[in-house]
């Protein structure tokens, strides 16, 4: 897979307000890295900057050492996936929206990827065609179901760079955990950048970050960071 480098990244959105302030590190090839950090301090900020909706004040991000202002956004969107904070569904059919960034996809990669994602049952107790907002029965999807419509997603379009925005943060602890182990099987052996509010949920990055006031306060693994907290 892919390497994903900041080098001494600086960003702000008003110039009197730094938001980053000369951040490097690298996501190895196959490796799990997370961001952690208190609400506002840059986190987001880092993906927006992967993605160019922004594009860095000074420094630079790479992937395999060539800086993404130097990619077509084509190839961005086929190297890099993102499972946002929060699910927006096309109006649609499940089916449809698991497809989207992939029409071509053979029905059996369609069932694995919802396998994965541990949506698979629950889609087969649908009607065809159920919809995504509201079904036949007239129920919504929870946000824990579009959740994992969205990895099913992801994980069918198997991008190269995987980025899991504050994935879980807007669901119960019970599914909570099940969708963070779909995750945790969608990341295994992908370049990932995992962005989270709490430590408990990045237990198995190869490495931590913590952000605090636009630096990198401190990095470890899991086991370091508890143990000076
Ligand atoms: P985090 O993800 O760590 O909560 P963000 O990266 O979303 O933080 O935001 C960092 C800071 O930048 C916050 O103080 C936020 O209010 C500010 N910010 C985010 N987006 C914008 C924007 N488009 N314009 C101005 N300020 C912004
Ligand atoms: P991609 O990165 O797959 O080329 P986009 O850049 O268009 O796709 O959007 C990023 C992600 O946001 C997509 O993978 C898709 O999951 C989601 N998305 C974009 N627009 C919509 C929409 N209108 N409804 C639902 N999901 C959307």
């Amino acid at each position: 897979g892919p390497v994903l480098t900041f080098n001494d990244v600086k960003f702000h959105y008003d110039a009197d307000r730094e938001i980053l302030k000369g951040i490097s590190f690298e996501v190895p090839a196959g490796k799990t890295i997370a961001v952690v950090g208190p609400s506002g301090a840059g986190k987001s900020t880092i993906s927006r900057l992967i993605y160019r909706f922004y594009d860095v004040i000074e420094g630079s991000v790479e992937i395999d050492g060539q800086d993404v202002r130097d990619v077509t956004q084509k190839s961005l969107r086929a190297a890099v996936g993102m499972v946002p904070q929060d699910t927006v569904l096309f109006n649609d059919s499940i089916e449809y929206n698991i497809r989207y960034g992939r029409p071509d996809a053979t029905e059996n990669e369609v069932r694995e990827a919802a396998q994965l994602a541990q949506i698979a049952d629950f889609i087969e107790g649908l009607p065809d065609g159920y919809n995504t907002q509201v079904g036949e029965r007239g129920l919504k999807l929870s946000g824990g179901e579009k959740q994992r419509v969205a990895i099913a997603r992801t994980i069918l379009k198997s991008p190269p760079i995987l980025i899991l925005d504050e994935a879980t943060s807007a669901l119960d602890t019970q599914t909570e955990q099940e969708i963070q182990s779909a995750l945790d099987a969608v990341s295994q052996g992908r370049t990932t950048l995992v962005i989270a509010h709490r430590l408990s949920t990045v237990v198995n990055a190869d490495e931590i970050i913590v952000l605090r006031d636009g630096k990198i306060a401190e990095r470890g693994n899991h086991e370091n960071l508890l143990a000076q907290d």
